[in-house]
C-alpha cells in the first residue's frame, strides 16, 4: 500500500538520482500531470523529468525499493486515463528521450528513444524517400514510445497492421530496474509481442528499433458519397468480403462532415449521410484497378457521388478532413468522449446502427469517424464534463456501446487500450479464468504492483463472459487439471521423447470455420497445416501458412513464423489446473487485456495447451516463412512459468 511517506523517504534517493530541479512537487507541475485526454484527473505526489535513458534503471529501482507507483507518461494524448495516478506516486515524464539514434536505409530500420514523435521520425524519413507506416490520427504529437505501449493502430492499419507488427527490438526497464532488450528474433515466447500494448504496465519502454520502409509506390484515392450510413457500412462489408485489402477505409457521418466542414473547408459533400475516405496502393496498375473494383462495389450500395482525387494536392485536401475531425468536434462542446470497440467487419452496419440507436436513447451527439476497414468504431461524443449529470450519461452510453460490440463476438477496444476508464467492460469480454491469468501475469512480472497500478483489471468481475468449450475441449482439460506432470503433443511427427504423460492434440483437429466476409479461419491445434492450405485454396483462399509438416499449433507453439504469428487474432488454452482460457476472436485488432496470442507463441506449451486459433486468411497469397531464432537471456521466462505453473505441470518443449 502507497502512502506519502514512502514517496518522502524515496525522495532523497530520486534527488542524487535526477538533482533538485527534475523532481517537482509544485502545484502546478502536479496539476499539468494530473490528466490525459480521457475524464480522469488526479494529482500525483511528483513529477520525475527523465531526460536520459542510463538513469532511469536506477529511478525504477529506487522506487521499487521503497514501493513507490510510478506512471509513466508520454504525450498523454490517449483516452483512457493510462497516465492518470489513480492513488497517487510518482509521474514519469519521459518527453526528454526524444532523440532519432540512427536511420539505417539499408537495413530498413530507425533506432529511436521512446518520446520521439512520430510524425518527427516521418519528416525525416519522408526526406529520405522512406516511411514509418503506423499512422495515429495523432501522429503530429503522440510518441512512438506510447503508440508501442498501446499499440496504436491508424488509418493503414488495415492492410500493414497497427504498431506492434513493426517493432523490431525494444529496450525495457522492467518493474525491478533490469534492463532487457526483446527482439523479434528472440527463441521462446514473443515477449517482445506481448510487452508491446501492455500499457506500461509490465515496464518502461526506453528504446524502439522500427521497420521502415521505402515510399517508391502508387496511391489512389477515392471519397465516397452515400445517403444512408447502412449503405456506406454495407459496402464495407462487402469490399471486405471480396477479399479486397484496401491501404485504408476511413467512414465520417453527417455530423462529423458538417463539423469538419465548418471548421477546415476540405470540399466534403455535406448533403450526405455517409462518407468513405478509401485508398488503394502498390504498382500504379494494381491501385487503379483495385479502386476501380472499389467504386463498382460503392455504385452497387447505391452511393451518391465519387470523387477521385487527381493529384496528391487533391489528395492531401481529401485528408485534411479526416485527419482534423476530432479538432474540427471539439469546438462543437468543451469535451469530446471517444469510444474504441471493435467488432467483425461483416457484423459492423449492425454495430453502427446500434450505437446511433444509443445515442438517441440517451438525447447525446457524437460524430462518427473512425477506421471501417478494421472494424474500428469511433464514436466521438460531444458534452461538457462540468456537468455532473452529461457526464454520468455519456459515461454509460458509451458502456452500452462497448457491450454492443462484445455481445456481436467484438472487443472493448482495437487500439485505444483499456486504461482506467475501460476497466468495468473488461468483464464484458473475459471470464474470471482470463482476468485470473492476466492478474497472475502481472503479479509475476511486478510482484510489488509498482507499474502503472490500478490499470486494465476490472475492479469487479461480476458480470464476467464465459465462452461455453466444446466436450474435447473440457475433456481435455480434465486430464490435465488431473496429471501431475504432462507433455503436450501436436503430432509428433519428430518422435520426440519424454518421461511425462503425453497429451496428444492429435485427435482436436477440426477447422470449425471458414468465414468468407471476415475473412478469419478458426481451426484447432491438431489440424495439419497441409490439411488446412489444402481447405482454403479450394476456395482460392490463402493463410500466412509456411510449408510445415506438422500441426497449426506446433508451428505456433513453437514460435517458427512471425509473420503467422501476426495474423492469429484469436486463441484457446487450457491451463495448468485446467482453466480453459480465451483470446480475442473475428477481429482484426485487439487492445483489451494482456496479448496472450504473443505470449503463447513460441511458448513450446510451457504455460498451457493450445486448442484453438483464429487467424486472418487473404484472397492473395501472403508470405510466409519460418525463421532462424536465437536463444535469448531474459528474465521474464522463468518469472511468468514459476508464477503460471509453479508446479512444472508442462514441460517446455512442444513437438510437430
Ligand atoms: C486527436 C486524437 C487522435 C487519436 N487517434 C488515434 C489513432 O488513430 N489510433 C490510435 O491508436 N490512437 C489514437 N489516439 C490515442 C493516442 O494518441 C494513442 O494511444 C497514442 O499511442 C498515445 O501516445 P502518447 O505518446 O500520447 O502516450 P501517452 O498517452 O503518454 O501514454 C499512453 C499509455 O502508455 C504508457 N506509456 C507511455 N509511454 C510509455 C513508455 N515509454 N513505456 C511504457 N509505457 C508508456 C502510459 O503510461 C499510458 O498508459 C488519438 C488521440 C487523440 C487525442
Amino acid at each position: 500500500m502507497f502512502t506519502r511517506d514512502k514517496f518522502f523517504k524515496a525522495r532523497k534517493e530520486i534527488i542524487e538520482i535526477l538533482g533538485e530541479t527534475r523532481v517537482l512537487s509544485d502545484e502546478i507541475s502536479l496539476s499539468l500531470h494530473s490528466f490525459d485526454c480521457s475524464l480522469g484527473r488526479t494529482r500525483p505526489d511528483a513529477v520525475l523529468l527523465i531526460n536520459n535513458t542510463n538513469e532511469l534503471p536506477f529511478v525504477i529501482k529506487t522506487l521499487n525499493k521503497y514501493s513507490v507507483p510510478f506512471v509513466p507518461r508520454a504525450a498523454a494524448t490517449n483516452h483512457v486515463g493510462g497516465c492518470v495516478a489513480l492513488k497517487g506516486g510518482v509521474v514519469l515524464h519521459l518527453m526528454g528521450l526524444n532523440k532519432i539514434i540512427r536511420v539505417d536505409t539499408q537495413e530498413e530500420f530507425a533506432e529511436v528513444e521512446c518520446c520521439v514523435v512520430n510524425e518527427d521520425l516521418n519528416n525525416l524519413l519522408n526526406s529520405l524517400g522512406y516511411e514509418y507506416l503506423p499512422d495515429p490520427a495523432s501522429q503530429k504529437i503522440c510518441t512512438l514510445g506510447g503508440n508501442a505501449a498501446l499499440n496504436a493502430g491508424g488509418a493503414k492499419g488495415l492492410k500493414y497492421g497497427a504498431t506492434r507488427e513493426h517493432i523490431i527490438k525494444a529496450e525495457i526497464i522492467t518493474p525491478f530496474g533490469e534492463v532487457v532488450t526483446l527482439s523479434n528474433k528472440d527463441k521462446g515466447p514473443d515477449f517482445l509481442g506481448f510487452i508491446i500494448g501492455s500499457e506500461g504496465t509490465l515496464g518502461v519502454i526506453t528504446k524502439l528499433w522500427l521497420k521502415i520502409s521505402k515510399k517508391d509506390y502508387f496511391i489512389k484515392t477515392m471519397l465516397a458519397a452515400f445517403d444512408s450510413v447502412d449503405e456506406s457500412m454495407d459496402a464495407v462489408a462487402a469490399i471486405t468480403a471480396r477479399g479486397i485489402v484496401p491501404r485504408c477505409i476511413e467512414a465520417m457521418d453527417k455530423t462529423t462532415t458538417a463539423a469538419v466542414e465548418a471548421f477546415s473547408k476540405s470540399g466534403y459533400p455535406t448533403d450526405t449521410e455517409a462518407l468513405l475516405l478509401i485508398e488503394t496502393d502498390g504498382t500504379a496498375r494494381k491501385a487503379a484497378k483495385e479502386i476501380k473494383e472499389i467504386e463498382a462495389v460503392c455504385r452497387e450500395h447505391n452511393c451518391k457521388k465519387i470523387i477521385i482525387a487527381e493529384n496528391e494536392e487533391k489528395r492531401q485536401a481529401l485528408w485534411k478532413g479526416r485527419s482534423g475531425g476530432y479538432a474540427a468536434m471539439a469546438r462543437l462542446a468543451p469535451n469530446v468522449f471517444v469510444e474504441d470497440g471493435t467488432v467483425p467487419r461483416a457484423v459492423l452496419p449492425e454495430a453502427i446502427k446500434k450505437t446511433r440507436e444509443i445515442c438517441e436513447t440517451n438525447s447525446i451527439t457524437a460524430g462518427l469517424f473512425f477506421h471501417a476497414g478494421d472494424g474500428n468504431l469511433h464514436p466521438n461524443v460531444v458534452f461538457d464534463q462540468r456537468s455532473k449529470q452529461e457526464t454520468n450519461i455519456v459515461v454509460k452510453a458509451g458502456k452500452e456501446m462497448l457491450k454492443v460490440c462484445t455481445d456481436l463476438g467484438g472487443t472493448i477496444s482495437g487500439e485505444h487500450g483499456v486504461g482506467i476508464e475501460k476497466r468495468s467492460a473488461m468483464s464484458f469480454m473475459y471470464g474470471a479464468a482470463e482476468i485470473a491469468f492476466f492478474k497472475k501475469l502481472k503479479n509475476a512480472l511486478d510482484p510489488e504492483g509498482v507499474c502503472n497500478p490500478d490499470k486494465i483489471f476490472p475492479v469487479t468481475d461480476k458480470e464476467s463472459a464465459v465462452k461455453e468449450a466444446a466436450k474435447e475441449i473440457k475433456d481435455l482439460s480434465a486430464v490435465i487439471a488431473a496429471a501431475r506432470s504432462v507433455k503436450i503433443q501436436g503430432l509428433n511427427s519428430n518422435k520426440i521423447k519424454t518421461d511425462r504423460a503425453k497429451v496428444s492434440l492429435k485427435n482436436i483437429n477440426k477447422i470449425l470455420d471458414v468465414d468468407i466476409k471476415n475473412y478469419t479461419i478458426t481451426v484447432q491445434a491438431g489440424a495439419k497445416v497441409t490439411d488446412v492450405i489444402k481447405e482454403l485454396s479450394a476456395k482460392k483462399l490463402y493463410a500466412a501458412l509456411p510449408k510445415y509438416k506438422g500441426s497449426v499449433g506446433g508451428l505456433f507453439a513453437q514460435g517458427l513464423c512471425n509473420e503467422f504469428n501476426s495474423y492469429v487474432t484469436g486463441m484457446q488454452a487450457v491451463l495448468a489446473e485446467g482453466e480453459i482460457i480465451n483470446y480475442g476472436g473475428k477481429f482484426v485488432k485487439n487492445s483489451a487485456g494482456y496479448n496472450l496470442a504473443r505470449l503463447f507463441a513460441g511458448s513450446q506449451g510451457a504455460f498451457g495447451a493450445v486448442t484453438e486459433l483464429t487467424f486472418r486468411i487473404f484472397s492473395e497469397k501472403k508470405a510466409a516463412v519460418t525463421q532462424q531464432k536465437t536463444l535469448a537471456e531474459n528474465p521474464f521466462y522463468q518469472r511468468i512459468k514459476q508464477t503460471v505453473d509453479k508446479n512444472n505441470k508442462f514441460e517446455g518443449t512442444f513437438d510437430e
